[in-house]
């Protein structure tokens, strides 16, 4: 199976499209946002500066997220993954490269979700999660509220939302979205590597066009 790098900007839905991909292709998905979150927890200085850094819509140094994906992506050496959350820059890109070879990853694709600026703020200011579950609701989108109010459905803990998910944090993420991440595509698309899924219509259509890329990616 084909790894899937995915990019996109903050809210777009790659975590839960990762999910589904984990879920129903068997791929090993290394988010670096929940990584960090997991470290962020940690009480120590390190754990305490990855907080506020996140918190505060900030990037964490490309050193320790570089490190840090280097050792996940060696544990699962020769297994399909799906990188939800790295590279948000081109230093961290060229790096991963580096890291393919040493590990021998010679198939990778690319996946851009491309979104309106309205859509995102939407799903970020509205995403609610259940800390228990993890499942993820939306207060503002029809079949993702959750039935009560700020409840969860399956384990009836209140809902709560991420730091970053404020409204200004959203922006300050977005505006570094554009400046850090969005030369990637070109980047991606120079070497032949990238696909771009339009992500403003429903999950199961933005799902389905995943799928067929990746299936097309299998049949080659
Ligand atoms: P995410 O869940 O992917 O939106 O990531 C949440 C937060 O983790 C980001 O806003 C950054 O603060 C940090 N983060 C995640 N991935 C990276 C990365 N590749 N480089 C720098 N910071 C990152």
């Amino acid at each position: 199976m084909v790894s899937v790098i995915f990019i996109a900007p903050p809210a777009a839905g790659k975590g839960t499209i990762s999910k589904y991909l984990v879920g129903n292709f068997g791929y090993t998905q290394l988010s670096t946002g929940d990584l960090l979150r997991k470290a962020a927890k940690e009480d120590t200085t390190f754990g305490r500066n990855i907080k506020q850094l996140i918190d505060e819509g900030f990037f964490v140094s490309d050193e320790i997220v570089l490190k840090l994906i280097e050792r996940e992506l060696e544990k699962i050496k020769g297994k399909a993954f799906i990188l939800d959350g790295i590279p948000r820059n081109i230093l961290q890109a060229k790096h991963l490269e580096k890291i393919f070879e040493k590990i021998n990853v010679d198939k990778y694709i690319v996946i851009n979700l491309d979104i309106l600026e309205d859509t995102l703020k939407k799903r970020a200011t509205g995403r609610r999660l259940c800390n228990d579950c993890h499942l993820s609701y939306n207060i503002y989108f029809d079949g993702f509220k959750p039935k009560e109010e700020n409840v969860c459905d399956t384990c009836h803990n209140p809902l709560l939302r991420r730091e970053d998910d404020a409204e200004e944090v959203f922006i300050s993420r977005y505006q570094t979205y554009l400046k850090n991440t969005l030369p990637l595509i070109h980047f991606y698309q120079e070497k032949g590597l990238l696909y771009v899924v339009d992500a403003n219509c429903t999950n199961a259509e933005i799902l389905e066009n995943v799928e067929k890329i990746i299936k097309g990616e299998e049949n080659d």
